[in-house]
């Protein structure tokens, strides 16, 4: 914060994008929505202001950010793009999808945003009020999810308010995300291959599973609603809230007609009122493992564990 505890909201507007704007380009914090789940972004090339976003979430420094874009050609800034990692972006950017590619040696990005790493993770994402942000600043934006570290993910600005409030400059306040989970995260390797690191909106590739090593920031415990989570309950004991799906009803669902894509949009806003709740655990019904249902799986394992 520059000297004020006081954590701006404004509606993601063009006056509202101008401010936020000013506010990154002089070092600040703004949180922001895209298409996934708010992000709190930061200018990429500068430390201190890198150090701010690490410091507000209280982040581990090993947990790289991701990078976002305007496009490949702000992209090719930063990063060795191969012939597969241009085909990618070229077909699902702006999206929910996240490269990790060889980073440039003459990368201008603070170094704390790859964390050592040899590559950098590249996105262009899709949200309206992001878009017109990266297109009104000379610098990319870091952004990891607008929260504290390990806890619940962000799709509406009031969530962002109750882990950040006073410790970041602004909110853009651009009403609830639609995907409701994290970008689809895949490394492009120097040979072509493609490797998911982290399930997301969208399906890419092969699928490891195994990308603990490769993405560090992929902590067994994440996404966590402060209380004991179980997972694949089909009924709930009396001391728990429970998170429906389908023809289990549940206290809230996260969605009734059983449709995956619902359930990811709605799966923070279901943890965030669990958690708020007065019942001591939370239970959640089973979601196939099914397009995102993995992705939803994947964020209930580690809000779990
Ligand atoms: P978040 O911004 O909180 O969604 O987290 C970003 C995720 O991107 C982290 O969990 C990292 O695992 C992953 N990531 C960022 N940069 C890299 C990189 N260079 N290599 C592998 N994973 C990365
Ligand atoms: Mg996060």
């Amino acid at each position: 914060m520059s000297g004020k505890d006081v954590t701006e909201v404004r509606l993601a507007d063009a006056v509202g994008i101008a401010a936020a704007a000013r506010c990154l380009e002089s070092g600040g914090l703004v949180a922001v929505p895209t298409e996934t789940v708010y992000g709190l972004a930061a200018r990429a090339d500068s430390a201190e202001a890198v150090a701010r976003i690490y410091a507000a979430k209280g982040r581990p420094d090993f947990n790289p950010l991701i990078v976002h874009v305007a496009g490949l050609a702000q992209a090719e800034h930063y990063a060795i793009i191969s012939p597969e990692a241009r085909a990618l972006a070229e077909a699902h950017w702006p999206g929910p999808l996240t490269l990790v590619l060889p980073r440039r040696p003459d990368a201008a990005l603070a170094a704390a945003v790859t964390a050592g790493l040899p590559t950098v993770a590249l996105r262009a994402p899709a949200h309206p009020a992001m878009r017109a942000l990266l297109e009104s600043v000379a610098f990319p934006l870091a952004a990891p999810s607008a929260n504290r570290s390990g806890f619940i993910s962000p799709t509406t600005a009031a969530h962002v308010l109750a882990s950040l409030d006073g410790r970041i400059d602004m909110v853009l306040d651009g009403g609830a995300t639609r995907a409701g989970v994290e970008s689809t995260i895949v490394a492009v390797r120097a040979d072509g291959t493609v490797e998911e690191l982290r399930p997301g909106p969208l399906a890419i590739g092969s699928q490891s599973g195994g990308g603990a090593i490769e993405a560090p920031g992929q902590l067994a415990s994440h996404y966590a609603p402060g209380k004991p989570v179980r997972l694949n309950a089909a009924e709930a004991e009396p001391d728990e809230f429970h998170i429906g799906f389908g023809a289990v009803a549940g206290d809230i669902t996260l969605s009734e007609s059983g449709d995956v894509a619902e359930a990811a949009a709605r799966l923070y806003a279901a943890l965030h009122e669990a958690a708020r709740a007065p019942q001591p655990r939370i239970a959640v019904a089973p979601v196939p493992e099914e397009g995102v249902g993995r992705a939803i799986n994947d964020r209930l394992r580690r809000a779990a564990a």
